[in-house]
């Protein structure tokens, strides 16, 4: 099947998407041996119909500020593919937020919840609101503002949105107390709630936790293992503070972590008091990483350019990265440093956080690489069994949900490894991921019919 044709048409029919194109492209150039061994899916058009979402829903958000002052954003939600299960993925608040980056993130999220082996659907929504500085009472009122728009299109067994990125669990509180009023009914129609009204135990360990339970999977598959390894990590949110959490309980080293507006390197590691102190600044008082620096003497900062070509932070020699910041944040030049300091594995906790180029690099390198759409799945897997003890009226216990996740993980392992053996491509995390995941939903859609 002509790859390039079907990118072609894409792109003629959803002008100035980048990210959306980066993102499909990937999928079906990994896929390519599937689409041409079994002419199934081109006659049922899987491709045109897995890359057109279901429905966007895009609508206005007015609230008002502190001041008095009104203030109008936009808000979103892409109801990509619901084959497997109801429109799931997290709510997005940042600046960057426009239809390219929530089609992408919807996107991969078809594969990604595929790959839990649990009935969900896909879906990713949010808005261009920039929390950063904003008082809790803002934060609150935009929440609110949010919900009485989107209330009408989501619901228990039809859209379960969760947190990402400027969603955590207070903006989770808001949105739920909204819904709860609007449409008098608790229910699990969000995940990542609060543990005494319908969340789960690790939902909010899941993903730093699940991402390092597959990098382990990885290494134990080459007899190799975490324990005094150095670790590079960027991010400071839920998904970089549970990874490096995990990482030192492995007796690991993560000596980096970073925000928007630099990255701070320990050498001497980040240990468990340091990521206390990373947790409160960054949950509690919402401050910047920089501030590292100034309460451990061990901790050098380094203020980064968002726009250049490159971040020092995968200069650094290590051995293991874990970029968990945001999307295309590891450039061309990035992945050439960490190669060129023998890095070993690349495990993304983030969305599509290498570029094309940066992919290619670490691909034609001797690096144990896998993609977010598996790794960074137990978050996700865990909104998952949030929604089925929600459906039940039960909580299970930490042991459960850990076991769970750890079983799941390694699961979504094994599928990557048996799918990229099937078409002879040893241990392609890539290729597996794509492959694995597009087969279910594909098989789904056809079984479902036109
Ligand atoms: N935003 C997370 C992701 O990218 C979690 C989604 C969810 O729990 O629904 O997978």
């Amino acid at each position: 099947m002509d790859t390039d044709n079907i990118v072609a048409g894409i792109k003629k029919r959803n002008p100035h998407q980048p990210t959306f194109y980066q993102a499909v492209a990937e999928v079906l150039d990994s896929i390519k041996p599937v689409l041409d061994k079994d002419g199934q899916y081109k006659e049922h058009k899987i491709i045109e119909r897995l890359v057109e979402p279901d429905r966007i829903i895009s609508f206005k958000v007015t609230w008002q500020d502190d001041d008095g002052e009104i203030h109008v954003n936009r808000g979103y939600r892409v109801q990509m593919n619901s084959a497997l299960g109801p429109y799931k993925g997290g709510l997005r608040y940042d600046p960057s937020v426009n239809q390219d980056i929530l089609k992408f993130l919807a996107f991969e999220q078809t594969f990604k919840n595929a790959l839990t082996g649990i009935p969900l659907g896909s879906g990713k929504g949010g808005s261009d609101f920039n929390p950063k500085g904003k008082s809790d009472d803002e934060i609150m009122r935009f929440c609110q503002s949010f919900m009485s728009e989107l209330y009408r299109y989501i619901g228990p067994d039809v859209d379960v949105p969760a947190g990402d990125i400027g969603v955590g669990s207070r903006e989770i509180g808001y949105l739920f107390g909204a819904y709860k009023k609007l449409k008098n009914e608790f229910s699990g129609v969000l995940t990542g709630k609060g543990v005494n009204w319908g969340g789960s135990l690790i939902r909010t360990e899941a993903t730093g936790y699940g991402l390092i339970f597959f990098a382990l999977n990885m290494l134990a598959e080459q007899n190799e293992s975490l324990k005094g390894k150095k670790c590079l990590v960027s991010g400071a949110g839920n998904v970089a503070q549970y990874a490096i959490e995990k990482i030192i309980q492995e007796g690991s080293m993560p000596v980096t972590v970073s925000d928007s507006d630099g990255f701070i390197y320990d050498d001497e590691s980040i240990n468990e008091e340091k990521l206390e102190f990373i947790k409160r600044l960054k949950n509690e008082q919402r401050g910047r990483i920089k501030e590292y620096a100034d309460e451990f003497s061990s901790g050098e900062y380094t203020e980064v350019d968002g726009n250049s070509d490159s971040n020092p932070l995968w200069d650094i020699e290590a051995d293991c990265a874990f970029p968990c910041a945001t999307q295309n944040e590891v450039q061309e030049k990035d992945a050439r440093h960490l190669v060129d300091h023998g890095i070993q594995l690349i495990a993304e906790g983030a969305n599509m956080p290498l570029t094309p180029e940066a992919l290619e690099v670490i691909r034609n390198a001797d690096v144990l690489y896998a993609p977010g759409k598996a790794t960074n799945a137990g978050g996700v897997a865990i909104s998952g069994l949030e929604m089925t003890q929600n459906k039940m009226g039960v909580y299970w216990s930490r042991d459960r949900v850990s076991s769970e996740l750890q079983e799941i993980m390694r699961e979504i392992h094994e599928k990557c490894i048996e799918a990229a053996s099937e078409y002879d491509l040893g241990t392609d995390y890539l290729a597996g991921a794509n492959i694995a995941g597009f087969k279910k939903v594909a098989q789904s859609m056809i079984a479902q019919g036109v």
